[in-house]
């Protein structure tokens, strides 16, 4: 069986955008801080993310939703090979059009947004009823390899508009008056929102 580091690199080396480690253990700090009993995971991929939280935070329990077959076969493989399946909960579904009475741990300390890019506020929308009240969301990737902050030098017309995506869901939710968001420079820009005055 790989460890962990092994399952990482092998994922890397397919192109699958698995948590870089330095972003990891920074989620597992935060899960940490709060004491986090369970989380709502959008984009499981190959189970990686979802695996190192649950081996690093005790008691965590874990619902997780992916989209691509392939990925979530080998995520149901890994979860099982390690004996966490009696923590990790992994649903084969769009995150967008899931029926959330399927999930099994619901309400959540944190919501861990981690899939389509360009769909950062649709999944904060659909999901944020589901989080405990002084429970936390965070979302990876907002920075997009730095291309966030030169986005009129990007050439490619599709990566433009991704990178456009992403900027507005910033602006969106950094206004927000409901929220306070924090940003963490941290991997590939990770920001923590809570709910205003908790
Ligand atoms: N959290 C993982 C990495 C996730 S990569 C880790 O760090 O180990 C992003 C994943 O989101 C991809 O596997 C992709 O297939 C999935 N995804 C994209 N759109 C989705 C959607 N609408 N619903 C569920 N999963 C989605
Ligand atoms: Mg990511």
């Amino acid at each position: 069986m790989k460890s962990f580091e092994e399952l990482e690199q092998d994922a890397l080396k397919r192109n699958i955008p698995v948590m870089q480690k330095e972003g990891i253990l920074f989620l597992i700090s935060q899960l940490k801080q709060i004491d986090a009993k369970n989380c709502l995971e959008i984009g499981s991929a190959i189970g990686y993310s979802a695996m190192m939280m649950v081996t690093h935070v005790e008691d965590l329990k874990i619902d997780t939703i992916e989209l691509n077959e392939e990925r979530y076969n080998e995520a149901v493989k890994n979860i099982k090979e390690r004996g966490l399946e009696d923590r990790i909960s992994i649903f084969h579904d769009d995150a967008l059009t899931f029926d959330e009475s399927r999930l099994k741990y619901a309400p959540y300390d944190c919501l861990f947004i981690d899939a389509a890019k360009a769909q950062y506020q649709k999944f904060f929308e659909k999901y944020i009823p589901l989080v405990l009240n002084n429970g936390i969301v965070i979302v990876d990737n907002l920075d997009f390899h730095g291309m966030i902050f030169d986005i009129d030098h990007i050439k490619n017309r599709n990566t433009k508009q991704l990178v456009k995506k992403i900027k507005r869901f910033k602006d969106w939710i950094f206004n927000h008056e409901d929220y306070d968001v924090h940003y963490y420079g941290v991997g590939d820009g990770i920001c923590v929102i809570k709910r205003k005055g908790k």
